[in-house]
């Protein structure tokens, strides 16, 4: 596992995307082009141990707004699928609709 970019953390964990090394000979990562980036939820358990799991793609916005931060999660979104726009215009449109309670509810508090 290399390149980890730390990028949400709350009280749960945070979630990270990681370029991976599959370990197969001859394969692309061999020769430094990585696999992925893949989400992963970082998190202790109660006896302090660390673990990781993995996000499916298509859980990804979801994960994002769960952590109530959409602003951190549109841009988060936008480095992951950097190259591959309309999935990231998908999955924008995706958080700020789960998100839109949230931000709602900031705005009346904010008042
Ligand atoms: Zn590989």
């Amino acid at each position: 596992m290399t390149s980890n970019r730390v990028l949400l953390k709350n009280g749960q964990g945070a979630i990270c995307f990681s370029r991976i090394r599959c370990g197969k000979p001859g394969c692309r990562c061999a020769r430094g082009k990585l696999h992925g980036p893949y989400a992963y939820r970082f998190y202790r358990d109660r006896q302090g141990r660390l673990h990781r799991q993995y996000i499916p793609k298509d859980r990804v916005a979801q994960a994002l707004a769960d952590q109530e931060k959409a602003r951190d999660a549109v841009m988060v979104c936008r480095n992951f699928f950097r190259a591959n726009w309309t999935e990231y215009r998908r999955v924008r449109a995706e958080i700020n609709d789960m998100t839109r309670p949230y931000r709602n509810y900031l705005k009346e508090y904010q008042r």
